[in-house]
């Protein structure tokens, strides 16, 4: 009788922590987790803000091979999740007959892009209690075809260079852009090197959407936006082949796929 109540005060005390994942867990991924209110949730042992009723979110990198540990505690009962990441194909792009300064950056340069990647990695550290991140995404351009994608590997003149992280939307110069979704701007840059034109907003928890190449910017740095208010206009400013509008998703200093926030497939 006493190893039956054992037992079942083992078993009362180490029910399962209810938890579900919206999103898959493939390279370049945005994935929101919901689990019981109260729970402190851990993503490869770092842990994660979750809101009062249990939303929390992450993402995985575009190279990412190894396995996802979740690990979810909740009055001392802890559980442990792996999970497999699927790996994705990029496709290879290839831009020869550049101007030289465009492939590699004068060296007069070289502070101002160290200050202002400084700035752009500041923004993205922003750990906010706001969930509008939980809220679907909407394409900021309407009528627009994609010219580039997450993850393709540019090699220019001849030379490999950083894979492209935004979705590039067509777009004439002065075309009006609205917000993808509710935020706070964390970043209005007019005139950055490489990314010229740029806001980035913070959405919570570490999600941050950014926005660059734009000709003008109507928002400030601290404004509250909503889905779908006019933030600006495309241009071709910063280091640009034309204008166009490329749109990036972070968490935090990860970068994720647009597209899978976006469903524009
Ligand atoms: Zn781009």
């Amino acid at each position: 009788m006493k190893k039956i109540l054992i037992l079942l005060f083992f078993f009362l005390s180490n029910n399962v922590l209810a938890v579900e994942f919206h999103g898959k867990f493939i390279q370049g991924h945005f994935i929101i987790g919901k689990t019981e209110s109260g729970t402190k949730v851990l993503i490869d042992k770092k842990e994660v803000r979750t809101s009062d009723d249990g939303y929390f979110v992450f993402g995985i990198g575009r190279d990412r091979k190894y396995d996802v540990v979740i690990t979810l505690n909740k009055d001392g009962n802890k559980q442990k999740i792996v999970k497999k990441v699927l790996k994705r194909k990029y496709d290879i792009q290839r831009i020869d007959g550049l101007p030289e300064e465009q492939v590699t950056p004068p060296e007069e340069v070289y502070e101002r892009i160290k200050k202002e990647n400084k700035l752009i990695g500041d923004a993205k550290t922003v750990n906010s209690n706001l969930t509008y991140f939980k809220n679907k995404f909407i394409v900021p351009i309407k009528n627009t075809i994609i010219t580039g994608v997450y993850g393709s590997q540019r090699i220019l003149n001849g030379e490999p260079k950083w894979p492209h992280y935004g979705l590039d939307f067509a777009a004439d110069e002065g075309t009006k852009i609205k917000a993808m979704l509710d935020g706070t701007v964390t970043l209005a840059e007019s005139d950055l090197y490489y990314t010229g034109g740029t806001l980035i907003f913070d959405h919570g928890h570490g999600i941050s959407t950014l926005y660059m190449h734009m000709q003008k910017i109507f928002v400030k740095k601290g404004q509250k936006i909503k889905q779908g208010d006019i933030i600006g206009t495309v241009g071709s400013t910063g280091r640009a082949t034309g204008a166009h509008l490329d749109v990036r998703l972070n968490w935090f200093q990860t970068r994720l796929d647009p597209e899978t926030v976006l469903n524009i497939k």
